[in-house]
């Protein structure tokens, strides 16, 4: 199989340190809101590249974070803890706050048939292992304390830019505009390792440490987590393109250097998505999410497919129109897989020579929207019979996971709601949202959108429209 690797800017065949094994490690969601659907496209690429190398017969281990702690609302090391604005914002606790969009993040992946990882590691479980490897990176001598803080020294590692050959004042290290630059720094690449409470007097969560009560910066979490769960040695690290730098920059610097060896081989990273008005951000409030889609009428399994026409490493636009043809699309391609009777014997040969397309066009940097085209192939080719047809869209459908022979469940019984029965699903909405059980509020509009009932929030209450 030839992936695209960042890290060295070339196609590459991919060969995992062990054979037949690969160690996979994908940069989880922040906790603070929902995942909007670009972060969204990142997973489900993932997800599609992790079922391709098991389909293609690696035994794969993927490992997941979840940051939970000390994200800040800047990539810089001053900012906002993220964590922390959305538990003010939402009136709950940074645990809480965590546990609800944890959940909430892992019912939209179940959507999109994205496979749970093998290890989902939440930061907050894996602190004393951050102190241990801090520790060893002072001891190497690749750590300073400054101001409270302790510090990752860049000038201490033999090439710090990595991924690309910036030049070292072109950068503006990582600060934007309107933050301040942080004066205890030695290099304006380094970072914080560990903060300690001389940072966030209002830290909600914090823990003893040898240099003070304090929490991890956000690198050291992805760094220690993947070494905890899948050793020296990391095959493929993933994320969306955002991540290159300075996340993935310094996780390589600290892994490296508390190592003594090189890490991770092959860096995975998908293009965002964005709307006609710029990128998709969570920062920014103004994002798409799954279940708005839903919302609008749209299934998950359109959204999937809409992503998989797209080679990931192109950035793709999300519009109404664009969705609309995807979404026709994967609506006739469904009833056409699901109209193929199941008649005959599979002939071997064929299937043999199908999947071996179809393996040609994955093995090529995961090109999706070819395999798609195999697919549609399958179905108009006069020479297949309906079993061999049927065997093939079963088996792509492994990896596309569009649950294309997957028969739609039959109209919930309350599809006929009246009038009245819908304003009292109003109303118990709202004494949801009233007692802040959003999760609730959610699943009662999720519950009518599904039955083609769309609620608009108005200034004087909720009204509902049948589509
Ligand atoms: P976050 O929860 O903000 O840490 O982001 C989760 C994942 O989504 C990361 O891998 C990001 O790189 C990725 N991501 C962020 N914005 C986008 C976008 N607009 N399109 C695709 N992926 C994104
Ligand atoms: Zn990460």
């Amino acid at each position: 199989m030839k992936l695209y690797n960042t890290l060295t800017r070339q196609t590459e065949e991919f060969v995992p340190h062990e054979a037949g094994k690969v160690g996979m490690y994908t940069c989880g969601p922040t906790v603070y809101n929902f995942a909007h659907i670009g972060n969204l496209r990142t997973y489900l690429m993932e997800d599609v590249l992790e079922k391709y190398l098991r389909y293609a017969g690696y035994e794969v281990k993927r490992v997941m974070n979840i940051t939970d702690i000390g994200h800040l609302s800047d990539d810089a090391d001053s900012g906002e803890d993220k964590m922390l604005l959305g538990a003010k914002r939402e009136h709950k606790s940074v645990l809480e706050l965590a546990k609800f969009y944890t959940d909430a993040f892992f019912a939209d992946c179940e959507k999109l048939n994205i496979k749970r990882p093998d290890v989902v590691q939440p930061a907050t479980g894996c602190v004393e292992e951050f102190i241990r490897v801090i520790s060893e990176l002072e001891k190497k001598g690749f750590a300073y304390k400054a101001g409270g803080n302790v510090y990752f020294d860049t000038s201490k590692v033999r090439q710090y830019h990595v991924f690309f050959n910036f030049k070292e004042d072109d950068l503006e290290e990582g600060v934007r505009e309107g933050v301040d630059k942080d004066e205890n720094k030695r290099n304006k690449n380094d970072f914080v390792l560990w903060f300690t409470k001389s940072k966030f007097e209002d830290q909600a969560l914090k823990w003893d440490s040898p240099w003070g009560v304090g929490y991890p910066g956000w690198h050291i979490e992805c760094s220690c987590i993947a070494m905890k769960n899948l050793g020296e040695y990391v095959d493929i690290h993933c994320g969306g393109i955002d991540n290159v730098f300075p996340h993935h920059t310094n996780e390589i610097a600290q892994s490296e250097a508390y190592l003594g060896h090189p890490w991770c081989k092959y860096w995975f990273h998908v293009l965002h998505l964005n709307t006609s008005g710029g990128k998709m951000s969570k920062s920014s409030g103004g994002f798409l999410t799954l279940s708005k889609l839903q919302e609008e009428g749209r299934s998950p399994m359109e959204y999937r497919f809409f992503c998989l026409l797209s080679h990931y490493r192109k950035s793709l636009v999300y519009s109404e129109d664009t969705f609309e043809n995807a979404a026709n699309a994967y609506r006739k391609l469904k009833s056409r897989a699901l109209a193929v009777p199941a008649e005959g014997e599979i002939d071997a040969a064929a299937f043999k020579q199908y999947k071996e397309r179809f393996c040609e066009a994955m093995d090529a940097d995961l090109n999706t929207s070819s395999a798609i085209t195999v697919l549609y192939d399958v179905l108009k080719a006069k020479e297949l019979n309906g079993a061999t047809k049927r065997a093939l869209v079963s088996d792509f459908d492994r990896v596309l996971s569009l649950d294309l022979l997957k028969e739609e469940e039959k109209a919930a019984p309350a599809a006929g709601l009246s009038d009245a029965e819908i304003e009292e699903k109003i109303a118990a909405r709202a004494a949801a949202k009233k007692a802040k059980n959003y999760a609730e509020a959610d699943r009662i509009r999720a519950e009518l959108a599904q039955q083609g009932i769309v609620l608009t929030d108005t200034p004087s209450g909720t009204t509902f429209a049948r589509k």
